[in-house]
């Protein structure tokens, strides 16, 4: 149960975050973006945030499976050589032919392993998502203090 104070904290955010994403170029006109589905060409609204569809992403065998996917924001695991693990990756998604409820609407597609599983939040469930994560970076900064007296005692603390 937020208080109003919370709530207030939270739309503030909500604006601050929504004051952060550039304006459509034109509102007047949607972006339209010409698609296959199996050998018929498409052309469909494309949404500002969607990255666009080349090659593989402009053709789909079944309309349903027509998709907008936006630019990923990543976090991936750095390893001691300079390679990365897959890591985490957060992108806005839509299925706009799909059926209703089946993610038709815009969502966050959160994948944290590379398996191509993913939770499909809303905008409440992607801001406390985002919450949690921030006091996961602190939870994860102290356990790298903590090991930097550590490593400064010889390995022992
Ligand atoms: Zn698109």
């Amino acid at each position: 149960m937020s208080t109003p104070k919370l709530a207030a904290a939270s739309a503030a955010k909500a604006r601050n975050i929504l004051d952060k994403i550039p304006a459509q170029s034109d509102g007047n006109k949607p972006r339209k973006v010409t698609v296959y589905v199996g050998r018929v060409p498409l052309t469909v609204d494309e949404p500002e945030w969607c990255r666009g569809h080349q090659g593989d992403d402009a053709h789909v065998s079944n309309l349903e499976d027509f998709h907008h996917i936006g630019h990923a924001a990543e976090i991936p695991v750095p390893q001691p050589d300079g390679t990365a693990l897959g890591g985490m990756s957060v992108v806005l998604m839509q299925w706009p032919f799909s059926a209703p409820g089946d993610n038709k609407q815009p969502y966050l597609s959160v994948e944290d392993d590379g398996t191509g599983q993913a939770a499909a939040l809303d905008s409440v469930a992607g801001m406390a998502f985002a919450d949690r994560l921030r006091a996961y970076a602190d939870e994860v900064e102290c356990k790298a203090r903590q090991l930097a007296v550590m490593e400064q005692l010889g390995g022992q603390a």
